[in-house]
């Protein structure tokens, strides 16, 4: 038995904050100088690779992306072959088998470039994550596969018209038909829902109302172009506009059974334990945002005067700057816990959703704020902060909303108080 299955059998309740003597000995033998912020020489390159992609590539066609609505196929062919895609699949796959940790790193760069771009990437490996926690061999061979060949991208298909944060409530219906099973719906507000070459969809196979969640549901791999798949319109949203998000309707499609997720039943807890890997990104999402309002915001800061001085001097502005990076430390902190965790087998749900919570707050704090220091300037589009606070807003919504992550953290610290009573 590995040491982090070792660990991972000794801490047996998430979020508890008892660490048992085993768990303990366990820990302090796998990392012997405790906490470590130190990146080392992989992350580090991918890091600068994907900075100066960001910089390069990403920053001088974002407004014209965020402008018509242009989905950023280019960035994503680009990003591709240059391995600042998919970085997550498992090396036996033709992947790179890098971490959660790692993928997060890049995203931050990315979002720093455009939301919208790192959206569109991320939306990919949100569809990718079931297959890698729940799909066999053939399956991840197959649609994993595809995905490192050629600049492909998936989408998970959850949302409906009548159900979000709900996701008991999902309508969309499968039916087990001999071998094979008929898919029946309809999905709203899908990231690459248009362009995406397969889809994670979960449907209702349990048509009984009172069946529990947890077994009511199915996860299924959808492809793009069998017949009965059609996207709706591209939406238009307020912000992250390169990013690509529809409506898709399912008329009698045709499912083989090989493309069932893990077996009949068990599509909710495959959807909801995606979040515990794909939360820590969208919160390192966030954290490229802020950290883009701060550097915007502290050079605007520098060069422009007001009462004779630059506008940095005057305090009130000053602080302004001081809180922003306050937040972007910490949101920074907050994913690096997060896909820390999950790295390393322990059970992150707690720290995933303090991760994205907090990161959306600050990045919607930071978007307002950096448009506070530019003044008029910030209002107006030919400036670069208006787009970061349009863009911003998604973070508090998608993946689940603010109030849905305080439900989920305050539920862990109440059951917690009630244990210790
Ligand atoms: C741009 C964009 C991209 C998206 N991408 C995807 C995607 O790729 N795949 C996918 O499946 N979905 C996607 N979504 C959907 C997204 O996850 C949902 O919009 C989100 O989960 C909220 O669901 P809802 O819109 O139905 O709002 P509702 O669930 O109707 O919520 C409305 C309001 O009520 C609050 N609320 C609801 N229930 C509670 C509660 N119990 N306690 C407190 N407050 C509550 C919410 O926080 C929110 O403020 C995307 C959405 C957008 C806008």
């Amino acid at each position: 038995m590995s040491l982090v299955q070792q660990f991972h059998k000794a801490v047996l309740k998430t979020g508890s904050r008892t660490i048992t003597a085993a768990a303990q000995k366990c820990w302090a033998s796998s990392s012997p100088n405790g906490y470590n912020f130190e990146l080392n020489d992989t992350q580090k390159e991918f890091q600068q690779l994907a900075r100066k992609f960001a910089r390069e590539e990403i920053i001088p066609v974002a407004a014209e992306h965020d402008r018509t609505g242009k989905y950023p196929t280019e960035i994503i062919k680009k990003a591709h072959s240059l391995g600042l895609m998919n970085g997550h699949i498992p090396e036996k796959l033709g992947g790179m088998g890098f971490g959660v940790f790692d993928g997060c790193l890049i995203a931050e760069e990315l979002a720093y470039g455009c939301t919208g771009v790192m959206t569109a990437i991320e939306g990919s490996g949100l569809g990718q994550t079931p297959v890698l926690v729940a799909g066999t061999d053939e399956q991840k061979k197959k649609y994993l596969g595809r995905l490192l060949e050629e600049p492909l991208v998936a989408a998970y298909a959850v949302t409906e018209p009548g159900a979000g944060s709900d996701v008991n409530g999902v309508k969309t219906r499968a039916e087990k038909k001999g071998d094979e099973w008929i898919l029946n719906g309809q999905k709203m507000w899908i990231t690459n829902g248009g362009v995406a070459n397969w889809y994670f969809v979960l449907a209702r196979t349990n048509p009984d109302p009172k069946a529990p969640a947890s077994k009511a549901f199915t996860g299924f791999i959808v492809e793009r172009e069998w017949q009965g798949v059609t996207p709706g319109r591209k939406e238009l949203n307020m912000g992250q506009r390169a990013s690509d998000t529809r409506g898709i309707t399912f008329e009698d499609v045709r499912i083989p059974k090989e493309n069932v997720l893990i077996g009949e039943g068990a599509g909710f807890k495959i959807a909801m334990a995606t979040f515990d890997t794909t939360r820590p990104p969208v919160g390192a999402g966030a954290t490229g945002l802020a950290q883009r309002c701060l550097d915007e915001a502290s050079k605007y800061a520098i060069e422009r005067k007001a009462f004779g001085v630059p506008i940095c001097q005057h305090q009130a502005v000053a602080f302004i700057l001081a809180d922003m990076a306050v937040g972007v430390e910490t949101s920074r902190l907050a994913w690096m816990k997060a896909a820390w965790e999950v790295d390393h087998g322990i059970r992150n749900t707690l720290s995933a959703s303090i991760a994205k919570c907090h990161a959306a707050d600050v990045a919607n704090k930071c978007a307002t704020d950096a448009v506070q220091v530019f003044g008029g300037n910030g209002f107006n589009s030919d400036y670069p902060v208006e787009k970061l606070m349009r863009d911003a807003k998604i973070y508090q919504i998608y993946e689940g909303t603010s109030q849905i992550q305080r439900l989920i953290i305050s539920r862990v610290i109440i059951d917690q108080a009630k244990q210790q009573a």
